[in-house]
């Protein structure tokens, strides 16, 4: 069925649309243009990479670094599941291509630092590829065989993304860090840190992170911070999902689906608390870093840095300037008033 989706506005309609002519085509409507310098912000604003098609864009942005790259996004454009390549004794190949592609975004963005997400592959999405038939069918893929817990068990794929990392540090790429996704107890974390060392990844020259997205990482992050890890990233998207048991893929329920609920706020404060005080880096890559309602409230809270959509980056960056400076004038007129 072809339909024509305005991503902007939210609509759907069917069949083939003309886009609407940009605003800049029309003489009358175009936009006044006035030159416009990047404001500096202490809070580093960061953008998030899916694809390693979008990386040009990204890098347009002026983002001081990649907050997320999604390695599932990049294995879904391949033309066969992992498997199939291990399978066809291919396993080299497999590594190649996971190379070239993290290569392409750590490389356009060198030397800001790229946080490269470990695999968070739902199996419902790579069912769908060719030799996928072996994912599990699951009653709920989101509470499921994905992120850690996947990789923690299924170690012989885990071993060839170590391996891909392993070769992008030879080539000399030291802005990479790591980013283990779906974490819910520091074990998991632990274990992560073994199998790469063990796979002879040397983790203390890069960043080791985790993404906050399961209520039980946030309760207990001070555990975290005792495991060792440099920084944390909300992943609100399933944070948002598991602190309210919305699953985010069932539209039944999609009415209640708030990612700026107050629980969720609550959890990503006391984090930010303990991850200030630990000297652990904190920073967001879930939608909600691209709201800039959000991105106020999380400077205020003391974030280190904010990750956003391409299309975001720049209302986010102005948001984080303007917030910055509120607090300083706060502050100067608190102290004045004394
Ligand atoms: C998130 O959960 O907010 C996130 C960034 O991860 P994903 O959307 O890929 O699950
Ligand atoms: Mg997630």
């Amino acid at each position: 069925m072809k339909i024509t989706v305005d991503g902007e506005k939210g609509l759907v309609f069917e069949g083939k649309k003309e886009a609407a002519m940009p605003a800049a085509a029309h003489p009358e409507k175009a936009p006044v243009s006035f030159a416009r310098t990047k404001p500096i912000t202490a809070t580093e604003v960061k953008v998030n990479v899916s694809i390693p098609e979008a990386t040009a864009r990204a890098v347009e942005t002026q983002a001081d670094g990649v907050g997320l790259l999604r390695i599932e996004h990049m294995i879904l454009g391949l033309p066969k599941h992992p498997k199939q390549y291990i399978k066809e004794g291919k396993a080299d190949e497999y590594v190649n291509e996971l190379v070239s592609r993290i290569q392409t975004v750590v490389d356009a963005f060198y030397p800001k630092p790229v946080w490269v997400r470990t695999l968070d592959a739902p199996t419902d999405e790579f069912r769908a590829m060719e030799g996928g038939e072996g994912e599990p069918i699951e009653p709920n893929p989101m509470l499921g065989y994905r992120g850690i817990r996947r990789d923690l068990i299924d170690t012989e794929h885990f071993e060839l993304e170590v391996r891909a990392f392993k070769e992008l540090i030879k080539r000399g790429y030291n802005n990479m860090g790591i980013m283990i996704p779906l974490v819910q107890h520091p074990s998991e974390l632990r274990r992560a840190k073994e199998f790469m060392l063990e796979k002879g990844l040397d983790i203390s020259k890069i960043d080791i992170g985790i993404m906050v997205e399961i209520p039980a990482a946030a309760l207990i992050i001070d555990q975290f911070i005792a495991e060792g890890l440099d920084f944390v990233s909300f992943g609100t998207n399933d944070l948002t999902q598991y602190t309210l048991a919305v699953d985010r893929n069932n539209e039944h329920v999609a009415h209640l689906y708030n990612e700026m609920h107050p629980a969720i706020m609550k959890l990503i404060e006391h984090v930010i608390i303990e991850c200030n005080k630990a000297g652990v880096k904190t920073s967001i890559c879930g939608q909600a870093g691209s709201y800039p309602k959000v991105a106020k409230r999380l400077v205020e809270l003391g974030i280190t840095s904010i990750s956003a959509n391409i299309d975001a980056v720049e209302a986010v960056r102005d948001m984080v300037a303007r917030t910055e400076l509120q607090l300083l004038l706060k502050a100067a007129r608190e102290r004045k008033c004394q």
